[in-house]
Formats: C-alpha cells, structure tokens, sequence
C-alpha cells in the first residue's frame, strides 16, 4: 500500500498522465481508500482544471469532471495492462515457433 506521502508527490504526474502503470495502479488505489489523497487531488485538479475553463467560460462541474478522470485512467490502465500481457503471450508464441522451427530444420 502506498503512502500519502508518495500518492500526494504523484498527483501532478498523474493529472499530466505520466505515471508509469505500477506507480498509476497504486495511485488509484490509494485514492479509493484515502480521502484526504482524494481531497487533495481534487484541489490540485481543481486548480490545474478549473482555471483552465474558467478562462475559456466553460461550466465546470469538479465531482463529475473528477470522476471521469479517475475512471479514463482506469480504462488506460486496464488497456496498458493488456498490451503488456498482449507482448508477453507473442513472444511467447516467436519463442515456440522458432523452436519449431529449429526442430523441423533438424527432422528434415
Ligand atoms: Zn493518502
């Protein structure tokens, strides 16, 4: 389990989406469970956001605008995740073939 101190020195790298898939799993997750990181990142997303849309007049509803940037990480993450399975199982399958390959040179 993470702790605030290394959740909360995430925050900025998570709000520019630059969190590697450990460091941004851990980071969910302990923002699920922790209110006072969940606060804090909703200030530090308030400020970096909401200014942001102030200035174009944008409505800006915080709650909801936050919810969907924790869930939109969780899909990446979800995603990421798959691709590195998704490389894993091919080379995998390269290493098979080739051995296959090696074998079938010998047997012909
Ligand atoms: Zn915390």
């Amino acid at each position: 389990m993470m702790k605030c101190k290394d959740a909360v020195k995430l925050i900025p790298q998570f709000l520019e989406d630059d969190l590697d898939n450990r460091d941004l799993a851990g980071f969910l997750s302990h923002v699920d469970r922790c209110p006072d990181c969940k606060e804090e990142l909703t200030i530090q997303f308030l400020v970096q956001e909401g200014m942001l849309r102030l200035e174009v007049g944008d409505t800006f509803n915080l709650s909801s605008e936050l919810g969907h940037l924790l869930s939109d990480a969780r899909r990446r993450l979800r995603f990421r995740r798959s691709l590195v399975f998704l490389s894993y199982i091919l080379e995998i399958a390269v290493a098979v073939l080739s051995v296959a390959c090696i074998f079938l040179a010998i047997a012909l």
